[in-house]
């Protein structure tokens, strides 16, 4: 898609925005999001005696989607022995479909020229302090270089503003450029082997692009489902003042053959009860559209931001007990689902999450444009989208994790098999994947520790790989568990990629 750079928001809007794209979704002039129904929901829905919440806990355990009805009842529940069970619940959920392991990835923020005005974020347009910039290629390289070769990491999320700079041919090229640099590390090569991307809702023919590329999982939160509330905070007459152009992004994904979706919503702007039922709705319909669900549900926290009147450092009403518990609803609501929570929140926060349900967390974060290959002191809040609550290396997070007796994984197998979208679905509802989870867990795991960690970090990671390594001889027949240790052993020896 070609764009003049010089053309208003409007304009713009004009061009990207493809209306046949969201009518033929839509249901007698309808989208799926019923502000009434939910509000309404919401506030006759009564609260659930221990029987109704035992019932709607063994629905999820066996990993069924759960209705609106049943999300309402359990934000309804406050009982503390009661909410107790519904996280012990969530964790079981997590460890029967993504087994004991964290998966962690790292934000990469290519560009922060943006055509939107969102209330909320420092890259909007009519934030005059932000120093704008998007990367040259061979910026991008050398951001890959640091986050590949000195730190580990294999997961990128690629980040963008909205803007005809950014366009769908930049974030394509920055893709391929991400893709080809492989790094020379202490026993083996370092690169990124999967990208996820959050940018803007694009059109169907862009994200045949994306997809042509070998794009990981496409992310685009709703911000807020609630109608009225988005257009207060999304003023203006830009792309993203249309709420149904995003909120059918991911249809439009599936339809380009992009089927690892990622959705979210930006808490603290509205009720976040409403927000997860919202959230619940979208995966509701993805699941009845297209017979897949979100690869992943995000629930970011609104943070400070720079020059953003709603991000002016207050949570808005969701305090860590609610979030806490938003957290477990979602967990329980859409089992299957990958859940992750970003360095945007504490630690003490983020090792409460991980233990209730979550599945990926990013780590050694940096959110400036060309972060990772400045120094640190360069980073200032004037180069940055937000304010980050967990700013730990990776090489801390994996230490802390592995003394919770939680291994790391840096897998990224299943969609390299093109195990994704239903495929996925299927095999993570039956736990199959989580079985696989577990032997690339190990095997990625040992990868990293060869190549980046200290003899100290090594020490304290010891324990869990070999726990996790005697239960895959436990739980896996001799014959496979021989092949798994063929190749933990040639990665011991240096090779590396080797994955089931
Ligand atoms: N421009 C694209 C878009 O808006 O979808 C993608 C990039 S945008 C920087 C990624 C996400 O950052 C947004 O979807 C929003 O949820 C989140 N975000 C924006 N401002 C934030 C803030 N102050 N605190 C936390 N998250 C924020
Ligand atoms: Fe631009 Fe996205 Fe920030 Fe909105 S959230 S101002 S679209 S970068």
């Amino acid at each position: 898609m070609t764009i003049n750079p010089k053309s208003s928001p409007a304009e713009y809007a004009g061009t990207v925005i493809k209306q046949e794209q969201i009518d033929k979704y839509l249901d007698n002039g309808r989208d799926f999001i019923d502000d009434k129904a939910i509000c309404s929901l919401l506030e006759t829905r009564g609260g659930p005696d221990r029987f109704e919440v035992r019932d709607i806990i063994d629905k999820s355990l066996n990993m069924n989607t759960l209705s609106a009805d049943e999300v309402a009842a359990l934000l309804k529940v406050d009982d503390p022995g009661l909410l107790a069970e519904m996280r012990e619940a969530g964790l079981k959920v997590k460890k029967f479909v993504y087994d004991n392991r964290i998966v962690t990835f790292a934000p990469f923020y290519l560009s922060n020229l943006c055509v939107n005005n969102c209330l909320y974020c420092g890259f909007r347009k009519e934030n005059k302090y932000e120093v704008r910039r998007k990367l040259s290629m061979e910026e991008v390289r050398r951001e890959t270089q640091v986050l590949a070769g000195k730190i580990g990491h294999k997961r990128l999320i690629a980040v963008y503003g909205e803007h005809p700079g950014s366009s769908t041919d930049y974030i394509a090229e920055t893709l391929e450029t991400i893709y080809g640099i492989e790094v020379p590390v202490r026993r083996g090569v370092g690169a990124v082997r999967r990208i996820n991307v959050n940018a803007a809702p694009l059109p169907v023919e862009d994200l045949k692009v994306l997809h042509d590329v070998g794009i990981g999982t496409f992310q685009v939160f709703q911000e807020t489902y609630h109608h009225g509330l988005y257009a207060k905070i999304h003023p203006g007459n830009t792309v993203k003042s249309s709420y149904r152009w995003r909120l059918y992004c991911m249809h439009r994904a599936m339809e380009a053959g992009i089927d690892d979706v990622g959705i979210g919503a930006l808490f603290g702007l509205g009720d976040w009860r409403f927000e997860v039922m919202g959230l619940a709705a979208h995966a509701r319909e993805l699941e009845a559209k297209f017979n897949i669900g979100p690869h992943t549900i995000s629930f970011p926290r609104i943070e400070p931001a720079c020059n953003a009147p709603l991000a002016g450092g207050s949570r808005r009403g969701v305090s860590d007990a609610d979030f806490i518990k938003l957290v477990t609803v979602l967990r329980l609501a859409v089992p299957y689902t990958g859940m992750i929570v970003t360095a945007r929140e504490s630690r003490e926060i983020r090792d409460r999450c991980l233990l209730s349900g979550c599945t990926q967390a990013d780590a050694g974060s940096r959110i400036g444009i060309g972060a990772y290959d400045e120094a640190a002191a360069e980073q200032e809040a004037r180069k940055q989208q937000f304010i980050l609550g967990d700013t730990r290396s990776l090489e801390e997070f994996i230490a802390d994790l592995a003394k919770k007796g939680v291994i790391t994984s840096f897998c990224t197998a299943a969609y390299r098999c093109g195990r994704t979208g239903g495929c996925i679905m299927d095999m993570l509802k039956t736990g199959k994947e989580g079985q696989f989870c577990k032997v690339n867990a190990v095997l990625t795991f040992r990868e990293w520790l060869d190549d980046f960690a200290s003899p100290a970090t090594l020490e304290i990671c010891r324990p869990v790989l070999n726990s996790e390594i005697d239960n895959i001889r436990a739980e896996f027949k001799p014959s496979f568990f021989r092949e798994f240790m063929n190749y933990y052993r040639r990665i011991e020896n240096g090779e590396r990629d080797l994955y089931f």
